[in-house]
């Protein structure tokens, strides 16, 4: 069977991917299954840095591989935390984080907190054959969190589709529809056959 090996170690996001491949008979793996290896994201954009994930594990892996990078660009700040998103204020600590964002925007008014969450998702193989596809959801960033679902800056970002909810109070379908990931994501399985059969 032939292997995919999803360039991440988060076992939920290798979940989501996992779920898409399956129709394909295709074996997925993440990085979580081979010995560990350095990988510099010090890009200065989301596709940079999803290309230097992707380039880095099958330069490694010799395998077709796919990578994804994701953040919150909040027009306010000039774009941050952008690709910083993960480590704004603390390492993947999104209490802090959220803090953090919420300080920096102190006395912006409602009507310039716009925002959008961005995922870009690059597919490579070790021949070179490689696809680039994104996703985004515009919306605004809240003067407090609110809801418990999803992670990271959920709760303080309401999606331009759903006016009176923050994401952190959207079910994982309602997320999923509308969200980054999920658009990126299904805009990579327009194209996935294509690239995967040449
Ligand atoms: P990653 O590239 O998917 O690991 O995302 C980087 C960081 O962006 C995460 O650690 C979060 O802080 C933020 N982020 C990405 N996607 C989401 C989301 O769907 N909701 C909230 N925060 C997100």
């Amino acid at each position: 069977m032939a292997t995919l090996v999803i360039a991440t170690k988060n076992a939920g996001k290798a979940r989501e991917y996992g779920q898409l491949f399956a129709p394909f008979g295709i074996e997925v793996k993440t990085l979580a299954d081979f010995p560990a290896f350095k990988i510099n994201e010090n890009g200065q954009t989301f596709e940079q840095n999803a290309l230097i994930k992707a380039r880095t594990a099958v330069d490694h892996l010799g395998l077709p591989v796919i990578a994804d990078d994701s953040g919150l660009v909040v027009d306010a700040l000039a774009g941050a935390p952008g690709v910083h998103s993960a480590r704004y204020a603390g390492d993947h600590d999104d209490a802090a984080n959220n803090a953090k964002l919420l300080r920096a925007l102190t006395g912006v008014p409602a009507v310039n907190r716009t925002a959008h969450f961005h995922t870009t998702i690059v597919a490579l193989k070790p021949d070179g054959a490689k696809l680039i596809t994104e996703g985004r959801v515009d919306g605004t960033i809240r003067q407090q969190p609110r809801g418990n679902n999803g992670f990271g800056y959920d709760p303080l970002f309401i999606p331009r589709e759903y006016p009176d909810k923050t994401m952190a109070e959207l079910t994982i379908d309602q997320k999923n529809q509308i969200s980054h990931r999920g658009r990126a994501m299904r805009a990579l399985m327009a194209k996935f056959e294509g690239w995967w059969q040449a």
